[in-house]
């Protein structure tokens, strides 16, 4: 049977992290009631003149740098003339020609590379709402920046596809260009593909997929289309080039309703404004942004703190997560005591506050002083749990909060011994149902301290107090 090669390439839109449009002051916080961070320019009204964010480009240049493209030192802005009713001015503000980057690359793994094709600095359009019997629209969006990265048809199956977009997301993240937010829309990404036979080196017909709201969604929708155009080649039928829209409930793609066909944008230089030259000195300002990537931060955890990749990847997930992790074990050098309790306990604190970092007022040293109790014995789990919900939102002292709540860990024998016979004298069922055999007869015994000393007993020791207790009372008998 003939076999084939996929063949994929991604066009991305990020929504660059500025506070005012690209070619206004209007403010970029698009949820505001509908219509309010609206003014002549993003709306479009004759004779209004664009100027362009300074930090916009500043953020654009950034993420050349960050994917090895080369920046163009002269850049100018080019009118892509379309109707839609969500863009006010009848063309986008955008780039063709000569886009601000070109050329780049993103190594996601030791054996694969990403090609960047050409980056270009862009405005938002606005935003429909579709009603029953007519349509709403929002300007909020319109004039937003946005960056569209496009790589070379260069992932070679949909699960790089999802491995690059995860990766990319990541790192505009760490560099703070974009919050890549896509329930927000400040992440959209388009994919192409299309299929040919194994090792051939002419490329097949190549079909537009859009609608992808996840990147899930988008290696779904490819893996779709690597099955419907296979089976179109085994019968010899063509493959039409053409858009299709993926419908996530149906898992399917279908064919867009409105033919965008080769559009003549005819696009032209924006007379009004003028080009811009990008200095050295702003490249050299943005270099200390660039971070290591995240497929380096990962080779990086796995050879510093060696933990599991799966843990790794999940403190690797968020830089907010990752840098607290690293200063916390800078404190306490033991990343694996560190990591249980913070891929444990302390996400679930995180993902009660909704991961609103703004509200999260623990420092790493005070929470690296709570694992270090915790593994010196002085505290038990439960003491962590309280102390950490206690100081999450607060940043309290440590040594103060178990002065206060009293939550010292009794592991003294001699302390701990009187609650250990007690627990037997008061369960002597417990007790015969264990000498008969019963082990979890011991754990119950166990909670029985723990309840008598309010949570306080560390329960590794009144485990072993409580087994040679009950060995000597057998041997008695
Ligand atoms: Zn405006």
């Amino acid at each position: 049977m003939l076999e084939f090669d996929t063949v994929i390439g991604l066009e991305v839109h990020v929504q660059l992290k500025t506070n005012s449009k690209i070619f206004c002051a209007c403010s970029t916080n698009f949820e505001s009631p509908p219509n309010t961070n609206i003014c002549p320019i993003c709306c479009g009204y004759p004779g209004v003149l664009p100027v362009l964010n300074k930090k916009a480009l500043e953020l654009a240049i950034r993420v050349c740098l960050a994917l090895n493209c080369k920046i163009n030192k002269r850049i100018y802005f080019e009118r892509k003339n379309y109707f839609y009713p969500d863009l006010p001015k009848n063309y986008q503000i955008s780039q063709y020609a000569l886009p601000i980057g070109e050329d780049g690359f993103l190594k996601i793994s030791s054996t694969k590379t990403v090609k960047i094709k050409r980056i270009h600095l862009e405005e938002d359009a606005g935003k429909l709402i579709h009603k029953d019997t007519y349509s709403l629209v929002d300007f909020n969006r319109a004039g937003i920046p946005l960056l569209e990265i496009v790589t070379y048809p260069d992932l070679d199956n949909p699960d790089q596809a999802f491995e690059f977009l995860t990766q990319l997301k990541l790192f505009l993240q760490y560099i703070e260009a974009s919050s890549c937010d896509m329930e927000k829309g400040l992440l959209r990404c388009d994919a192409n593909i299309s299929l040919k036979p194994k090792g051939s080196f002419v490329l097949g017909t190549k079909v537009e997929l859009k609608n992808m709201n996840t990147f899930r969604g988008v290696k779904d929708a490819l893996e779709y289309e690597v099955e419907r155009q296979k089976s179109l080649l085994l019968k010899n039928e063509n493959i039409l080039q053409e858009t299709r829209l993926w419908d996530q409930t149906k898992k399917k793609t279908f064919p867009m309703r409105t033919k965008e066909e080769a559009h003549d944008y005819r696009y032209f230089p924006e007379p009004d404004l003028k080009d811009f030259i990008v200095s050295q000195n702003l490249i050299e300002e943005q270099k200390k942004f660039i971070t290591e990537t995240p497929l380096q931060k990962k080779e990086r955890f796995l050879k510093t703190y060696g933990l599991l990749e799966k843990e790794i990847d999940t403190i690797i997930s968020d830089v907010w997560l990752a840098n607290f992790f690293e200063e916390a074990v800078k404190f306490y050098p033991q990343p694996k005591e560190i990591a249980n309790w913070f891929l444990g306990i302390f996400l679930q604190n995180l993902s009660d506050l909704h991961y609103n970092y703004n509200e999260v007022k623990i420092s790493p040293h005070n929470f690296s002083t709570i694992v270090r109790y915790f593994c010196e014995g002085k505290i038990n789990n439960l003491a962590v749990k309280k102390i950490l919900s206690l100081s999450i939102s607060t940043d309290k002292n440590v040594d103060q909060i178990i002065n206060e709540e009293g939550l010292l860990q009794v592991s003294k024998v001699d302390e701990l011994i009187n609650f250990v016979n007690e627990a037997i004298e008061q369960n002597s069922k417990v007790v015969s149902d264990y000498f008969s055999g019963r082990k979890e007869a011991l754990e119950f015994l166990v909670g029985q301290i723990m309840k008598k000393t309010k949570g306080k007993a560390n329960p590794k020791m009144a485990r072993e107090l409580l087994e040679k207790s009950l060995k000597e009372k057998k041997n008695k008998i």
